[in-house]
């Protein structure tokens, strides 16, 4: 078995979609980045690529190249579960940190958006929220964060 973990952050703006696990949230701002900003499913996809010793998001997506300009990020787990042939994904366990809006009531839809793109139950993806207390940038409302682990096991 093998264990990886991911971190990514995004800073929101005003005017934006705020899409968090595939979900489109309604929301006066959301976050700022090449693709469509998916923190959480960008810090899955990290977890996931840590764990398969894969490298990073950043080095097979990179940000200059135009063809993830905008790209949905449930795409890119589907192109990352693809990568992982020899493991098989035994849970994901992630915390989205984030001040506003209230995002419990999208949990289960984010669990289930992540788990159909990497072909798994929505039972084994787990998604919790959190705020940090107004302390710090997701305190401010200046970004989103978002953590995850990824337990991987070898295909026999
Ligand atoms: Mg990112």
């Amino acid at each position: 078995m093998r264990i990886g973990q991911g971190y990514d952050a995004h800073a929101l703006s005003g005017g934006l979609p705020l899409i968090l696990g595939g979900v489109n949230i309604p929301w006066h701002s959301g976050l700022l980045g090449h693709s469509d900003a998916d923190v959480l499913t960008h810090a899955v996809i990290d977890a996931l690529l840590g764990a398969a010793a894969l490298g990073d998001i950043g080095r097979l997506f990179p940000d200059t190249d135009a063809r993830y300009k905008d790209v949905c990020s449930l795409r890119l787990l589907s192109l990352v579960s693809a990568l992982l042939g020899g493991y098989e994904v035994l849970n994901i366990d992630s915390t989205v940190t984030a001040q506003e809006p209230k995002l419990a009531p999208y949990g289960r839809e984010m669990c289930e958006n992540i788990a159909s793109s990497l072909g798994v139950r929505a039972s084994q993806v787990n998604v919790k929220f959190t705020t940090e207390e107004g302390l710090g940038f997701t305190g401010a409302g200046l970004g989103i964060a978002a953590s995850a682990v990824a337990l991987l096991r070898e295909r026999l």
